[in-house]
């Protein structure tokens, strides 16, 4: 596969044509306009229209939008919750692709190869870059939130030789976009920054998409998992995602005790995967001397500031930590459990819709309605 390089804006279009006639692969690719998903003020219309097609920075590449998670971050996103966020945007970043444009500065990548990326991309060069933890930048990229994303037939994305992964071919671009950013930060928190091992137990709070993410992984290390939620349905899920025990929180009189119980002693690993004072605070009392907490769910607002049981952390040697993302090397390893077999990002899957349909759905994300994850497929 021939790689297309840009090495001046002006010039890009003549070029691509160029490149498309010669290439069967490029004939339907890569037209202009694209169409996007776009809002032009928080919480207004969200519509399917025409935009330009972005072109690469020097570092970047264009990608061709296969496969786009939503999530419930896009819809804080378009309700203004996000500083992030500049209007008019396009929101996505729960996606795969085939790259079909690289800037002149891009050495890894070529037009032809299926992507997926982390939903908080590192510039390489800073100070955190250096240290390996792309995942917390001080110049981060993350399209969707600072730049346009996926709810479009392609997404310009820079940094793209630091950030961008690979899909083994046996992958289908749906169940790449199954792993960000749930199930990416999900695999961080039990793997990563949980440090779980075979027999312990690890308890999740909240059995949403990262909930069940959660406990998928934890399985596949061969831990115990113990999962809390309020819904019967996505407790059944929990089941599916192999939690070996399961708690509806309304039906005990104390969660915490329920959990020590059951585990002779409390967690050994306990993540809020939901983002609440309460579940937050559960987790952190459900854990064992020693055991560690891991806040996945983003706490907001008012509540972004939640009393932490202090004490209890002091006389149990409790740590607390938290997780944002999951470096684009960290990638290999999860790829790796999918492939042989152990993971199956592809339960979380709820529904498939339209790139037309983006709009409505994102829209009605106003409550914890959705059971699984909705993808929107393209062309
Ligand atoms: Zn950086
Ligand atoms: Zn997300």
């Amino acid at each position: 596969m021939r790689s297309l390089t840009i090495e001046h804006e002006h010039c890009y279009r003549t070029r691509l044509e160029d490149f498309a006639a010669s290439d069967s692969l490029l004939t339907n690719h890569y037209h202009s306009p694209m169409k996007a998903v776009r809002y032009d003020r928080f919480e207004g219309p969200l519509l399917l229209v025409d935009v330009p097609d972005p072109t690469p920075t020097p570092d970047g590449v264009v990608v061709k939008v296969r496969a786009s998670g939503l999530c419930r971050s896009d819809w804080h996103g378009w309700k203004g919750h996000d500083a992030d966020v500049r209007v008019p945007h396009v929101p996505g970043h729960e996606f795969a692709g085939t790259v079909v444009a690289t800037g002149n500065a891009v050495r890894k990548w070529k037009q032809g190869d299926r992507i997926t990326l982390p939903f908080s991309m590192g510039c390489g060069t800073c100070e955190r870059c250096r240290a390996g933890d792309e995942q917390i930048c001080d110049r981060y990229y993350q399209p969707g939130f600072t730049g346009w994303g996926s709810f479009a037939e392609y997404v310009a994305l820079p940094y793209a030789d630091v950030n961008l992964v690979r899909l083994p071919d046996a992958m289908t671009f749906t169940t790449a976009a199954l792993l960000g950013c749930r199930f990416a930060t999900a695999y961080r928190a039990v793997v990563g920054q949980g440090r779980t091992r075979p027999g312990e137990w690890v308890a999740v709070h909240g059995c949403g998409g990262v909930g069940l993410s959660a406990t998928m992984i934890a399985r596949a290390l061969d831990a115990r998992v113990i999962a809390i939620d309020i819904t019967a349905e996505k407790l059944e899920l929990a089941n599916v995602c192999g939690a070996e025990v399961v708690i509806d929180a309304r039906e005990v009189t104390d969660v915490t005790s329920a959990i020590r119980e059951v585990t002779g002693g409390g967690a050994h690993v306990s993540i809020d995967a939901l983002g609440s004072p309460a579940t937050c605070r559960n987790s952190v009392l459900s854990l064992r001397k020693r055991g560690r907490h891991i806040q996945v769910g983003l706490l907001l607002g008012r509540e972004s500031d939640p009393p932490v049981p202090m004490s209890q952390v002091i006389a149990r040697e409790l740590e607390i930590r938290g997780t944002h993302g999951l470096q684009a090397r960290e990638y290999v390893g999860m790829l790796h459990l999918i492939t042989n077999g152990r993971l199956h990002p592809e339960k979380l899957l709820g529904k498939t819709i339209t790139l037309a349909q983006v709009g409505a759905e994102l829209a009605a994300m106003d409550a914890f309605q959705s059971v699984g994850v909705t993808i929107a497929v393209l062309e």
